[in-house]
C-alpha cells in the first residue's frame, strides 16, 4: 500500500497515488493535441476521444508516461 504524505488517502497501486500526489501539487494532465488540461486522467481520456477521436488505452498501459509528460 502506498499512502499519501499530504493526507489520509491509500493506494495499491504506486502510480495512482503519484497521480493523486499531483492533484495536490497543482499539477494536471495535459492534452497533448491542444493542452487543454485536466486534474484526473479519465477525464483527459474523454477529452481526447470526444474532441480529438483519439483512443488512450495506450496511454493507460504507460501511465509513466502521462505523469511524466511535460507540463505547459
Ligand atoms: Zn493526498
Ligand atoms: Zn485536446
Amino acid at each position: 500500500m502506498y499512502k499519501c504524505d499530504m493526507c489520509p488517502a491509500v493506494f495499491k497501486m504506486k502510480w495512482n497515488l503519484a497521480r493523486h500526489v499531483n492533484t495536490h501539487n497543482g499539477l494536471r494532465y495535459s492534452c497533448t493535441v491542444c493542452e487543454k488540461k485536466y486534474t484526473d486522467n479519465s477525464n483527459l481520456n474523454k477529452h481526447m476521444k470526444n474532441v480529438h477521436d483519439i483512443n488512450l488505452n495506450l496511454y493507460f498501459t504507460h501511465p509513466r508516461h502521462i505523469l511524466f509528460s511535460p507540463l505547459h
